[in-house]
């Protein structure tokens, strides 16, 4: 866990690169992702978990974390298709067990974490139709899920609309970020996202 602001904690895996959020509040604390180490569950229990789309690298962890509640938004399905894609990867067969959000939100959220206000934005579909950003407003840091990559081009799959993706990003630097931490990758700056090239159409 590295600390980029007072309270909010970035985890970096060499697995896929992949950068994990955390956020402490007074005896509360959430995870942005659950990824896909669910060891780290022996060193962090949020009472929330943020799920920032549902890729099988940012959601294949979450019953580790148990009991806690998990939050996505209303389009974000968690279903088997999870366990097909995370095997198409690796090439290799793969069970495991899935949890579905328990909260949901259509637009936006904000939360409580110990006193501390985090919001949730959906700024419209982009690399996925189910995007969250996550916002610490008191420590300047937002937390962009995939539609932010450090280190490797951002990624459009087929469920991507890549059209959409300047005007996401357009709208996610209006929050006037310090810190944007990206789904794979080193937390990056504003400038960083608003020169960053974004995936051409599909
Ligand atoms: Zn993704």
């Amino acid at each position: 866990m590295i600390e980029i602001a007072d309270g909010v904690f970035v985890r970096r895996h060499a697995e896929l690169d992949l950068t994990l959020g955390f956020v402490v509040g007074s005896d509360d604390s959430l995870l942005v992702d659950s990824g896909l180490d669910p060891a780290l569950a022996a060193e962090v229990r949020p009472s929330r978990i943020v799920l920032t789309h549902n890729h099988f690298d940012h959601v294949l962890a979450t019953a580790a974390f148990l009991p806690c509640e998990v939050w996505a938004h209303e389009e974000c399905v968690v279903d088997e298709r999870v366990l097909v894609e995370r095997a198409k990867y690796y090439d290799e067969p793969f069970t495991g067990t899935l949890v579905v959000p328990t909260h949901t939100f259509r637009e936006s959220v904000t939360l409580d974490v110990g006193g501390r206000r985090v919001d949730l934005h959906h700024f419209g579909p982009a690399h996925t139709s189910h995007d969250v950003v996550v916002h610490v407003p008191d420590a300047g840091v937002v937390f962009a899920g995939d539609l932010v990559e450090q280190g490797a081009p951002a990624q459009a799959g087929p469920d991507a609309t890549p059209s959409n993706w300047r005007h996401v990003l357009d709208l996610l630097l209006e929050l006037d970020p310090r810190v944007v931490v990206p789904g794979h990758g080193d937390p990056v700056d504003a400038r960083f996202v608003r020169d960053m090239a974004v995936p051409s159409g599909n």
